[in-house]
């Protein structure tokens, strides 16, 4: 999902940032880096500066205008260090990691980045369906370029993150009465293998209850923990 992100650089001054925003990209995951009619087209300073990243700016597209990077988009986020007279739909930094993530699922989506003196211009912010600001030091708010694509790009895989955490997050837990049936096939087991003596259980149960709920099993590591039981209990048969 993270290759249908796209990094726009508009009309980009210095190579060296360049380099930096296929550095700052390729550390978060990102790769499609788009650069919009660039003063100079990455030489050896933006090799330099990408480090390990020369692949991302190896495949960076070049184009000569905004509407054509972002012709294919779904999603376009424009970014700005500073509020514009024409107010636009604002994103936080974090809701714009998010939003990016989830519609990048069902398009391409862009996040667009100015030039070094006077980032974006009106009209290229009006290609944006959302605005998106860092919240800086109001006395001193504008982030180098490279800067300000690093700390976007990581909100993006924060996201990202999150995301794929999600299904572990929703794995599965047990439901209380499969695990008193654990329990129970526990207990007659142990009693089986005579670790519990039937007259004088003592705490064992209580304790590995415990043990248990603190390391609060899923769903599948509790049919594994079954499965171990009925094996037990299989072979204390076949020695009946
Ligand atoms: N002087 C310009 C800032 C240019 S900095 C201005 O006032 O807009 C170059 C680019 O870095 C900006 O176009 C923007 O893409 C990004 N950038 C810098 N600081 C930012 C901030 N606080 N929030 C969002 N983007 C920022």
């Amino acid at each position: 999902m993270l290759d249908k992100i796209k990094v726009i650089l508009v009309n980009t001054t210095h190579t060296g940032n360049i380099g930096s925003t296929a550095r700052a990209m390729k550390t978060m995951g990102l790769s499609q880096l788009v650069l919009v009619a660039p003063l100079k087209e990455p030489d050896g300073q933006a090799s330099a500066l990408a480090a390990g990243a020369t692949d991302v700016l190896a495949q960076a597209k070049i184009v000569s205008t905004l509407a054509e990077a972002v012709a294919d988009c779904g999603l376009v986020v424009g970014t700005s260090a500073r509020s514009r007279t024409l107010p636009w739909p604002m994103l936080e930094p974090r809701e714009c990691g998010e939003k990016l993530m989830t519609e990048s699922e069902k398009y391409p989506v862009a996040l667009v980045f100015g030039t070094e003196n006077s980032g974006l211009t009106n009209e290229e912010l009006q290609l944006c369906h959302f605005h998106v600001c860092i919240p800086a030091n109001p006395e001193y708010s504008s982030l180098n370029l490279a800067a300000a694509v690093q700390t976007l790009c990581y909100e993006v895989r924060m996201a990202h993150l999150q995301e794929q955490k999600r299904p572990t997050e929703e794995n599965e837990y047990p439901l209380s009465e499969e695990l008193e049936r654990f329990y129970t096939h526990l207990e007659q087991t142990l009693t089986k293998t005579t670790f519990i003596v039937k007259q004088h259980p003592g705490m064992v149960m209580t304790k590995l209850r415990r043990l248990f709920n603190r390391a609060r099993p899923e769903s599948q590591e509790l049919n594994i923990l079954r499965g171990i039981l009925t094996s037990i209990d299989k072979s204390i048969k076949t020695k009946d």
